[in-house]
């Protein structure tokens, strides 16, 4: 298999893509440590990915606190001995337009979708350049290249930090074997798309998506779990710094 004897942190895994990625990479063999920020839904999906003969653990941690990110490598470490594999996909949005944003909802949105994966990054890249050997894929947004709709400044901004974070972790991990990637989800149907918006919204949301998209289709989770195992598996040694979008070719913006 593509990730026998690799272990994989897939944060935010609970439920949506980060589920996906973490059944897609256990699929092919790799120990996944589930992450979230409630016990609950990580338990779940680890029960399930042992169920399937695969190797799992659960570990409840918010990304956004350095002292959890911290006890989330550690038990990596107990239990697996080492980490091989970090996908940061742990992420949230709140949508208001720019002047009715409330300064919370700012900082709690870069401190998850941002400042969460420099702290992942800088916790787990230590002993990937150890053992000279790692990936690290990233999760940011179309919503990055400045194609979301009003209401996802905040959102958007740390996306666009995340391609920015990939680019340098990528100079600085390369020297030492590591690839770096992102990867652009266009509209992916799961729980985060209902936040903040009335079912109607969500139906526009949908045909919109359909609409825009050159293969007429919203993508699912297991879309974008599917370049995730190419970007951890040896297929794509030779790529870093890349951003790549996976979004049904958005025929607005192609
Ligand atoms: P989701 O809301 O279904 O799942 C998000 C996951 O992140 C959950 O498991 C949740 O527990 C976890 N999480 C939230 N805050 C956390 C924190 N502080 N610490 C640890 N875990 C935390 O979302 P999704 O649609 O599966 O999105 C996954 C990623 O893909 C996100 O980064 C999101 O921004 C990105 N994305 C999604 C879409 C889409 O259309 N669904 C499009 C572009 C990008």
């Amino acid at each position: 298999m593509k990730l026998d004897n690799k272990v994989a942190i897939v944060t935010g895994s609970a439920r949506g893509i980060g589920e996906a990625i973490a059944k897609k990479l256990a699929s092919e063999g790799a120990a996944i440590v589930v992450n979230a920020l409630h016990a609950e839904g990580a338990n779940r999906v680890a029960r399930e990915i042992q169920k399937q003969g695969g190797k799992a653990i659960a570990v409840k941690a918010d990304v956004s606190s350095k002292a959890e990110v911290q006890d989330l490598v550690s038990k990596t470490l107990e239990n697996f001995g080492t980490v091989h594999i970090l996908v940061n996909n742990a992420g949230i949005i709140r949508r208001s337009p720019i002047v009715e944003m409330i300064e919370e909802d700012w900082d709690v949105i870069q401190n998850v979708d941002l400042k969460g994966v420099f702290l992942c990054t800088q916790a787990v890249l230590p002993h990937l350049v150890k053992q000279k050997y790692g990936k690290i894929i990233n999760i940011s947004s179309m919503a990055a290249l400045g194609t979301n709709n009003p209401g996802t400044a905040a959102y958007a901004a740390a996306k666009a930090g995340v391609i920015a974070l990939t680019k340098v972790a990528a100079r600085e991990a390369g020297p030492y074997g590591i690839n770096v990637n992102c990867i652009l989800p266009g509209r992916i149907i799961t729980d985060m798309i209902y936040t903040s918006r009335t079912k109607e919204e969500v139906d526009r949301f949908i045909s919109d998506g359909k609409k825009s998209s050159v293969l007429g289709r919203t993508g699912n989770p297991e879309d974008i779990a599917n370049l995730a195992l190419f970007l951890a598996s040896e297929d794509s040694s030779f790529m870093s710094g890349q951003v790549i979008r996976m979004d049904g070719g958005r025929g607005d913006i192609l």
